[in-house]
């Protein structure tokens, strides 16, 4: 299981990319824009004029698309069951182990098919047979376009667009301690592409149903301090009292690390299947990314979570004494 942490160089990927007819792309459950961004960016990549006319790239995702990203040029082509194909590689994107591409995941059929681990994750497992891993990468989109760089792909439109999609979602508009100028680079690069930056910020940013609105009132009137920790949880009840049944609780755990006292910020979330979903924030200088390793989750320092079992107060007396440990 545990490989040695050796990024394979991205001209290796593309070679075998560039070879390859049949390929696989895999994103993670509970899509995010950088998840669906990336897959679609990629796809649109590998599809580009001039590329390989046979080739067809399947989408993958256990979850379905949510309906904030359906605007994105082939959401609709993203499917749930991938067919048993022979492929020739398969792709996981945006994932640091191989639990969280859920079920469309299915090694044992790939045959001598490599998978490629194209990731940015600090937590990364290293799964893949080529593994690309750079944690300072503010979103799996950039890694895509290094990627196209390497190969000498033509970025076109769509692609910008799908790529500027989890450059923004990932970096929260560009607002995280992980935006370098590679990052507003790469963001101009798919300006001049075509992407339009406001149409993506007014759809990621500034949409909120207001399902979810009632769910954060519920959520927030829950609200606990303790030390540096600020954290809520969100049950089952509440996810029907708001009318808000879908998995999602936008972000919530992002708006509670704003506040002053925060160091560190945690929301629980009862799930449909009674598992609990912890998703944790901290400020630069502090790191959840190991608390959710730990709890066999993952993420980067300032944005983790993990899914582990319940029943909720079980799982917030496990995770709490853990955080208040790293907040001080
Ligand atoms: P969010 O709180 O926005 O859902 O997730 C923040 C970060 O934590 C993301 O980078 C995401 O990949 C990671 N993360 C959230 N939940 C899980 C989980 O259940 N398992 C793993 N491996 N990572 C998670
Ligand atoms: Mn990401």
């Amino acid at each position: 299981m545990h490989q040695p942490h050796i990024n394979t160089p991205l001209s290796e990927i593309g070679t075998v990319l560039r070879r390859s007819q049949e390929v696989l792309v895999i994103t993670h459950v509970s899509p995010d824009g950088d998840a669906i961004g990336s897959l679609l960016g990629l796809h649109w990549l590998l599809l580009s004029p001039g590329r390989k006319a046979a080739r067809r790239v399947t989408l993958a995702c256990a979850d379905r698309v949510p309906a904030q990203f359906g605007f994105l040029p082939g959401a609709d082509e993203i499917v749930q069951d991938p067919p048993a194909r022979p492929w020739d590689v398969v792709v996981a994107l945006d994932a640091s182990d191989t639990h969280r591409l859920g079920s469309p995941f299915q090694p044992a059929t790939y045959g001598s098919a490599p998978v490629v681990n194209l990731d940015h994750h600090i937590t990364n497992l290293y799964f893949g047979q080529l593994n690309y891993v750079d944690p300072n990468a503010a979103a799996t989109a950039q890694i895509v376009v290094r990627l196209a760089e390497e190969m000498g792909l033509k970025i076109g439109k769509e692609a910008a667009l799908c790529l500027l999609t989890g450059l923004v979602s990932d970096t929260l508009g560009f607002r995280t301690s992980n935006v370098t100028p590679e990052v507003m680079a790469t963001a101009m690069r798919l300006m001049k592409a075509g992407a339009n930056l406001a149409e993506i910020t007014e759809r990621i940013l500034n949409h909120m149903p207001l399902s979810l609105m009632r769910l954060w009132g519920l959520a927030l009137a829950e609200l606990r301090v303790e030390g540096q920790l600020v954290w809520t949880h969100i049950t089952k009840e509440m996810r029907a009292q708001a009318g808000a049944p879908e998995e999602s609780d936008g972000g919530l755990v992002s708006y509670l690390i704003k506040a002053p006292e925060a160091r560190v910020a945690a929301v629980f979330a009862e799930k449909a299947n009674g598992e609990v979903e912890v998703g944790l924030r901290a400020r630069p200088g502090y790191d959840v990314s190991d608390v959710a390793l730990s709890l066999g989750g993952g993420g980067h320092p300032q944005a983790a979570g993990c899914t582990i079992p319940g029943p909720l107060a079980e799982a917030e007396a496990r995770v709490l004494p853990l955080l208040l440990s790293l907040s001080g």
